[in-house]
């Protein structure tokens, strides 16, 4: 059988497998974040006859500059975003990585404050730049003084900031966006994958006057659409116009486009179940002391508990109940998301009898 190691695989890469989290076939998934209530029947059958209506047109290639769910979007956020400040791809993912293909690379400087989202190295790694981290506060908060300094050491090309943060689910707020981008000689990316969750207001609100600034968003998270994958980027219209630097040809499909465009038709009903949602990440983050963990303030749709005895074993005990959280390889510390209220009740009950000394 052939292994990696017998192809002439790019040396950086040597000795790497490939990141992925576990995907089980189990009842309760609470590992990836996503939105466990799913999307109402009636939003389903709209977003599948919208589908329905572009697949005799498939044999062109879809509208490279996606006009239509750009303006969709624009006109979802408010704000006075235009279409021309809205770039999207596959999944927010793949939008980060072009923004690095870009602004980032080889000679350049990717920093991010740690513990975060595990693929910005990956990222960095993928765009030959180079990786800097700076701890976060043992607490997992980030203060302006302290990131402002780890920038003016640095002199980063890039300075990539999760609002709320994952694993940890920490808020951030914008006095701390607002110092960062006025030490930092380069671009800074506000990754706001779990906005929705949060109380704070988004960063978009700073986008004016600051033409180095953006910030990232998906469909994937509150949305209820990780299957679509559909990531999407607000910034100054010439940061849009850089990215198309680096896309390639036709990279939304023409049904990832149409399932969008339709989905945001349903904006209010696709993100019903947001409260519901915080509701019992904050059922988690009350209950869990009980159990004797302690769980971290959270923004988002999951929580991160420490006093773990050994994370492995309780990940382990809790598949072979049939529930699946996420070991995130930090010591003595578990994440689970916040899923139904009969999801939070199975993972607390199960918690509940598996040993932890
Ligand atoms: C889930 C996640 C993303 C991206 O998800 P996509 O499905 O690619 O949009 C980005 N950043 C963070 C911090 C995430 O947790």
């Amino acid at each position: 059988m052939t292994e990696l190691s017998d192809l002439p695989i790019r040396d950086d890469f040597s000795g790497l497998s490939p990141y992925g989290a576990p995907q089980l076939d189990v009842p309760i998934q609470l590992n990836v974040n996503e939105n466990n209530f799913g999307i109402p029947a009636e939003v389903a059958r709209d977003i599948a006859a919208s589908v329905a209506s572009v697949i005799e047109g498939v044999n062109r290639y879809p509208d490279r500059e996606f006009t239509q769910l750009r303006s969709s979007l624009a006109a979802f956020l408010g704000q006075g975003l235009q279409p021309e400040q809205v770039w999207a791809a596959n999944g927010s993912n793949e939008v980060i990585q072009q923004f690095l293909q870009v602004f980032a690379g080889p000679g350049r400087t990717l920093l991010g404050f740690t513990p975060s989202y595990s693929m910005y190295p990956l990222y960095a790694r993928g765009t030959f730049t180079t990786w800097v981290s700076e701890p976060r506060a043992a607490d997992f908060t980030l203060r302006a003084s302290d990131a402002v300094a780890a920038v003016e050491r640095e002199q980063p090309d890039v300075v990539v900031l999760a609002r709320p943060n994952n694993p940890t689910g920490t808020a951030l707020g914008l006095d701390v966006i607002e110092a960062v981008y006025q030490a930092a000689p380069g671009m800074v990316l506000v990754d706001e994958a779990y906005q929705e969750f949060s109380r704070l207001p988004s960063a978009i609100e700073l986008l004016p006057g600051r033409p180095r600034l953006a910030v990232s968003r998906t469909m994937s998270k509150a949305f209820a659409f990780a299957g679509i994958r559909l990531g999407y980027l607000l910034a100054d219209p010439a940061v849009a116009d850089a990215l198309r630097l680096v896309r390639l040809p036709y990279h939304l499909s023409t049904i990832t486009q149409a399932a969008a465009v339709a989905a945001l038709r349903h904006a209010p009903a696709m993100l019903a179940n947001v409260d519901a949602i915080i509701q019992q990440r904050d059922r988690i983050i009350r209950e869990l002391p009980a159990l004797g963990y302690t769980p971290y303030p959270s923004e988002s749709n999951f929580v991160f508990f420490g006093g773990v005895a050994d994370p492995h074993r309780t990940f382990t005990a809790l598949v072979d109940r049939g529930i699946i959280i996420r070991d995130v390889g930090i010591p003595h510390t578990l994440r689970v998301t916040a899923g139904t209220a009969e999801e939070t009740t199975a993972f607390l009950t199960a918690l509940a009898e598996v040993p932890n000394n």
